[in-house]
């Protein structure tokens, strides 16, 4: 979107989260507070990591719980794709790293996401070679300057953090780890409930008893947006008043995937 690198207050509330509910209470008390009440924080000399990472598997919410806490905290969001900036801007790209960090820091309260934030600091002397290598040193010399970050928090999100250059895993810099797991099946139901929130469900649909039926195994948030999705435009196609969300809809996604639930993992 042109809106790329730019930073805007995102329209994500916490309400439209499903799960979560420990990572939610640690970004509450690491960023939302600090942004909200920084007196507090200065009166009492705490110094808290600034930069955090998120790993787990695709589609579980990084990207969505990183916009929820900006728009709690009603700061500026960044997002940057890490294979982007690698692309984009050959030969240029620490000078976009240090574009982006002053951007942030202009437009502070700020949180800067780096999306697939491993592409950046694939361990060194492999695969990108030097430009890579330069690229990384940069954005270590913008972590570390946390001082001049005031106001700036960074949060990455990877599905490979083992392919990360322990370097940036260092307090300062990505410095607290947070795993954002596949959804349990009650949190299947609350993801179900809070993608349901925008959609015209049939009252009688019990989405929590779905979100724990075994068709749902291993699905993430994403793929029971997908399905959501599906039983939605089937719903408008059958000129119904409103979504049943059932079994059907489930199979009908396995059907489209081929090879089961999960399998969006492999993409
Ligand atoms: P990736 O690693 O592929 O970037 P991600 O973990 O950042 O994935 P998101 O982009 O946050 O995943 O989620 C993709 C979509 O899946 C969301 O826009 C939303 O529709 C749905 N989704 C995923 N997780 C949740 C969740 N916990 N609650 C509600 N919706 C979710």
């Amino acid at each position: 979107s042109r809106r790329e690198g730019f930073s805007t207050i995102p329209n994500v509330k916490w309400e439209d989260i499903g799960g979560l509910d420990s990572l939610w209470k640690e970004f509450h008390r690491y960023i939302v507070r600090r942004i909200k009440y920084p007196e507090e924080y200065e009166e009492f000399g705490v110094d808290l990591e600034t930069g955090f990472l998120l790993y787990g598997p695709p589609g579980c919410g990084k990207t969505l719980i990183a916009k929820a806490v900006a728009n709690e905290a009603g700061a500026n969001f960044i997002h940057i794709k890490g294979p982007e900036l690698l692309n984009k801007y050959v030969g240029e790209s620490e000078l976009a790293v240090r574009t982006i960090f002053g951007r942030a820091r202009t437009c502070s309260p700020c949180i800067l996401f780096f999306d697939e934030v491993d592409a950046l600091t694939t361990t060194r002397g492999k695969e990108g070679g030097w430009v890579v290598e330069r690229l990384l040193n940069q954005l270590l010399i913008e972590l570390d300057g946390a001082d001049q970050r005031r106001g700036v928090f960074v949060i990455g999100a990877t599905n490979r953090p083992e392919v990360m250059d322990p370097a940036v895993l260092r307090p300062g810099r990505f410095g607290k780890l947070l795993y954002v797991p596949l959804p349990s099946p009650d949190e299947r139901g609350l993801i179900l409930k809070a993608l349901g929130r925008k959609k015209p469900i049939d009252p009688d649909v019990d989405l929590m008893a779905i979100g724990r039926k075994d068709a749902c195994e291993n699905l993430s948030g994403a793929d029971l947006a997908a399905v959501m999705d599906e039983a939605a435009m089937a719903a408008l196609e059958e000129k119904q008043v409103s979504c049943q969300m059932n079994e059907d809809a489930v199979d009908a996604l396995e059907k489209k995937q081929g090879s089961g639930p999960g399998s969006s993992d492999a993409k």
